[in-house]
């Protein structure tokens, strides 16, 4: 269900333009608009929660469930040499947009710029 003033619903619902990586009728992969490296892709499911706390144990399974399919899609175009899965929850934590969403982070060795 999308949500009032989220923009990762209005992303969703093409309010806002994104670069898409992966749709299905559950999930939806587009490029980070901040990559930290190159092929910087997030991952959100179409039903908004706000983060781990609040995801039901459904939804949280069709969000992991597509993981390993999108990370060899990346790995196939962008060719890195490792690959970082990041979940920030609260904003102690870093979570700066409150519809959950798993960072997938690609990795090019020595000087790729993220630590
Ligand atoms: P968080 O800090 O919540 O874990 O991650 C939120 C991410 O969403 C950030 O990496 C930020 O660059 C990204 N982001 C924020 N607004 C937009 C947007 O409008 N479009 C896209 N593609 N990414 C966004
Ligand atoms: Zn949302």
């Amino acid at each position: 269900m999308s949500h009032n003033d989220c923009i990762f619903c209005k992303i969703i619902d093409g309010e806002i333009p994104s670069a898409k990586v992966y749709e299905d009728d559950h999930v939806y992969a587009f490029l980070d608009i901040s990559q930290v490296t190159k092929g910087h892709t997030l991952v959100i499911p179409k039903t908004h929660t706000k983060n781990i706390y609040e995801t039901p144990p459904e939804v949280a399974q069709e969000l992991f469930s597509r993981i390993p399919k999108i990370a060899n899609a990346i790995k196939e175009v962008y060719k890195p040499v490792g690959m970082n899965l990041l979940n920030n929850n609260e904003e102690a934590a870093d979570q700066s947009v409150f519809h959950i969403h798993i960072h997938i982070i690609p990795r090019y060795g020595d000087g790729d710029g993220y630590s």
